[in-house]
């Protein structure tokens, strides 16, 4: 049965927000505030249903065509029914709703940084396999849609797809691919079976490296596995904030190369951290570290894979700033209360981790050691706001929040968020 609604708010993953006669929120795909529209009923609960969009009587002033055939069907972009612009407010709103609900913040200023690049701005990709066929995730997240292109991907990354394509015979597990600015390319196929012979004689224009990665039996993401180097070379190197990083495959790094400038500069601004002793919890490959440890004293980075702290340790030699760092593979939480209830003193922590948040040892930690600032780089706003909430609980204050469009036409978004102590 067609039901009619309007649409007012909007959720964490970009739906609409209607109600129902009977007083329920039902949540639309597709759907913008502002919005009459009809739907049907996709899934019913006790508290809230689910509507599939049959038709939009009154259109929002900012509503586009989608410009990707895949659109309906994928479960990776959310806003591409909406101008950039209008999605960058649309997530700026449900990061200050989000941050007043659970953090209990009152009316704070936000700011959103957009993306320069927002076609094929993503440098990593993960295309998974099933049963040999290759694509993206469709809205489910169960089943594959076997995509010719997509719209976020560099060209290196859909050739690879293409060419893995035509290779694979049954497989299940994904195909990650890394792209540089030069438009070099890092190739890891990811199976629960040994190497497929082919990928010892694949060509790619760009490829520098072909890596097989072994999955576990439960993987727990799309490279938890044991990682084999088929050719070329071990990492791939980017240059970033006129810094020179190296890259290995089992290393984050943060997928749009020209917003990770803009959340570095912002979040090393945020520290003010000229002639001041530094900590980068959660580091990577030291990208923070780095950049920070041009005016600091010292930095101190702390991060749980091998790999990617002896990334950021051959990058701190090559960029001459050894002497200034030192990086420690181990749990921040562990670590970095450890080396408080030791008696060291930091004067600002810089944290980004992932997205359950910082362990609350870590952040009781600051509070004890009565840390002076504190820069939060988040890419999950429910979890910032419930560590905000604690932090204010205990003696800080939040001065300053800026997003940053880390990925256009998705519903996530990072956030930088200031805090000192009173
Ligand atoms: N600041 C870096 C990395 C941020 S992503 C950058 O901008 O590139 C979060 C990082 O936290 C990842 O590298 C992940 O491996 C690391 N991580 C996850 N759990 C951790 C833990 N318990 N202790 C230390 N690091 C952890």
């Amino acid at each position: 049965m067609i039901k009619n609604t309007n649409i007012t708010g909007i959720t964490s993953l970009m739906q609409g927000v209607g109600r129902l006669p009977d007083g329920r929120a039902v949540f639309i795909d597709g759907a913008l505030p502002d919005e009459n529209v009809d739907i049907e009923i996709a899934k019913d609960e006790a508290r809230y249903a689910l509507g599939r969009l049959v038709s939009v009587n009154s259109a929002s002033s900012a509503r586009v065509d989608s410009d990707c055939p895949y659109y309906e069907r994928c479960g990776g972009c959310r806003l591409r029914h909406a101008g950039y612009g209008y999605g960058l407010e649309l997530k700026k709103r449900h990061v200050i709703e989000t941050l007043e609900r659970i953090g209990g913040l009152e009316s704070f200023p936000v700011d959103i940084v957009p993306s320069p690049v927002t076609r094929r701005y993503r440098n990593k990709a993960e295309y998974p396999i099933i049963d040999g066929r290759i694509g993206v995730f469709d809205t489910t997240g169960r089943n594959i849609v076997e995509i010719d292109d997509c719209l976020l991907q560099k060209d290196a990354s859909v050739t690879a797809m293409r060419v893995v394509r035509g290779r694979l015979s049954v497989e299940n597990g994904y195909l990650v691919t890394r792209v540089n600015s030069k438009g070099e390319l890092m190739l890891i196929l990811a199976t629960r079976t040994v190497s497929p012979g082919f990928l010892k004689e694949i060509k790619i224009p760009g490829l520098v490296s072909v890596w097989h990665c072994h999955l576990k039996n439960r993987p727990t993401h799309a490279l938890d596995g044991r990682f084999t180097k088929i050719s070329g070379s071990d990492t791939l190197n980017e240059r970033l904030c006129s810094l020179d990083f190296e890259l290995s495959p089992q290393s984050f790094f943060q997928v749009n190369t020209s917003v990770a400038e803009r959340l570095y500069d912002i979040a090393v601004g945020f520290a003010d951290a000229g002639g001041k002793n530094v900590l980068d919890a959660y580091c990577g490959i030291g990208t923070i570290s780095l950049c920070a440890a041009k005016e600091a004293k010292h930095v101190l980075g702390v991060e749980i894979i091998p790999q990617a702290i002896a990334n950021a340790e051959r990058s701190a030699s090559a960029n001459g700033l050894g002497d200034t760092t030192e990086f420690v593979c181990a749990d921040a939480a562990q670590e970095i209360s450890a080396r408080i209830a030791r008696g060291e003193r930091y004067d600002c922590a810089i944290v980004d981790p992932p997205r359950k948040g910082c362990d609350k040892t870590l952040l009781d930690s600051f509070i004890d050691s009565e840390i002076e600032r504190i820069i939060y780089v988040s890419c999950e706003s429910s979890t910032l706001a419930r560590d905000i909430r604690h932090m204010t609980a205990n003696g800080y204050h939040v001065d300053n929040i800026k997003c940053v469009d880390m990925f256009p036409y998705t519903h996530h978004v990072e956030t930088v968020v200031l805090l000192s102590r009173q």
